[in-house]
């Protein structure tokens, strides 16, 4: 076909690209000046578009050099993150992999939590106000900061003090204090499972999973616990990287029904649903119960764990396949059925 498959030079890019020239599609890389280094050096890019900055993406300019190269654009988190939500559903007019319109849902915490409850799964018990802090919660704060300032507390009192603390690093401010995010601690392990719903199919497949690796909570804990309360350091979550896992295998059934009933929910709250990739960030506690405390409603990150398949992928395809690859397969059956608008926005 003449169709070329494009990304933002970032994020999951490597595996997006590589698993369109895997599918026979031409590739095109929209990149930042002195950003382009892995996907020249990896080879999976047939076209760079340079631009200043990451935002300009959503320049009419690019967005033309796009549309000439008949480019479907697969959307990921820095995508959404650069181009700014909002010009993404109102001004980027070139075709895109998936559902355009859902991306709002992972991004604002009640539209998140309204899918994820209405679904019928799990999540952490959100306390309305601090007064009402009755065991371990987690103090969450808006926007992406990659979780400074986050802090774990047991008690009304606790969390006066620690907000107190916060403030004093000039990590949190008073605006901030008032939009608090307060839930429950789900003390478990995690798991970020990554799905991908066929809309072509009408079915949801489990691709991979990978757990996350976080500074500097995954430095504080090589700490022994004597130097730790000494070095009063206060953990972050900023991911640096992603580790491959598979789950215990009698929850897989649990894992199927949670992706079966999120794909159900939200082609009933944002058509045409969740088309392609997305992902639950989950823990699971000693009662073996998944539990879901955000999700993506594209590509995650953590599908890079897998670029040359994971387990699930291989007991699925008995092939590598990325999700990279995944996307750029659905795209290909879309083209040989003529389906490309049951897949695009
Ligand atoms: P992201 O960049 O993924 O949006 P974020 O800054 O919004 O991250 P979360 O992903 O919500 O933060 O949480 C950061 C980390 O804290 C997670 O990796 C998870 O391990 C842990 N965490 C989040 N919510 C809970 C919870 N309710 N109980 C226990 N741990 C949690």
């Amino acid at each position: 076909s003449n169709i070329t498959i494009a990304t933002l030079g970032s994020h999951t890019a490597l595996h997006i690209l590589r698993g369109a020239k895997q599918e026979g599609f031409r590739t095109a890389v929209v990149c930042e000046k002195g950003k382009e280094v892995p996907y020249e050096r990896f080879g999976v890019a047939d076209e760079f578009i340079f631009v200043d900055e990451y935002k300009d993406i959503v320049n009419s300019d690019v967005q033309d050099k796009l549309r000439a190269m008949n480019a479907i654009v697969v959307p990921h988190g820095s995508f959404v993150a650069y181009a700014g939500l909002s010009n993404v559903e109102d001004k980027f007019n070139v075709p895109m992999f998936g559902n355009r319109d859902i991306l709002r849902w992972e991004a604002e915490r009640d539209k998140e939590r309204k899918m994820i409850t209405q679904s019928g799964i799990r999540m952490p018990r959100k306390f309305d106000k601090p007064e009402d802090i009755n065991k371990e919660v987690m103090v969450k704060f808006p926007g992406a900061r990659g979780g400074q300032g986050y802090f774990i507390c047991s008690s009304y009192e606790e969390f006066q003090n620690k907000i107190q603390e916060m403030k004093e690093r000039n990590w949190i401010t008073d605006s901030d204090v008032k939009d608090a995010h307060i839930e429950e601690y789900v003390c478990g392990t995690n798991f970020c499972i990554h799905y991908f719903y066929s809309a072509l199919k009408d079915e949801v497949e489990v691709l991979g999973m990978d757990s996350r690796y976080e500074t500097n909570i995954d430095g504080i804990v090589r700490i022994p616990a004597q130097d730790q309360i000494e070095a009063n350091l206060s953990p972050s979550y900023v991911v640096s990287g992603n580790h491959p896992v598979v789950i215990r295998e009698s929850l897989l059934p649990q894992v199927f029904e949670n992706g079966d009933r999120l794909v159900e929910t939200a082609k009933k709250l944002v058509k045409p649903g969740m088309n392609g990739p997305f992902c639950l960030q989950c823990l699971v506690n000693d009662d073996r119960e998944i539990v879901i405390f955000e999700m993506s409603a594209r590509i995650d990150g953590g599908t890079n764990s897998f670029m040359n398949g994971s387990a699930y992928s291989y007991i699925q395809f008995g092939e590598v396949m990325s999700m990279g690859r995944r996307i750029s397969r659905e795209i290909k059956n879309a083209i040989e059925t003529d389906k490309l608008d049951v897949i695009l926005t």
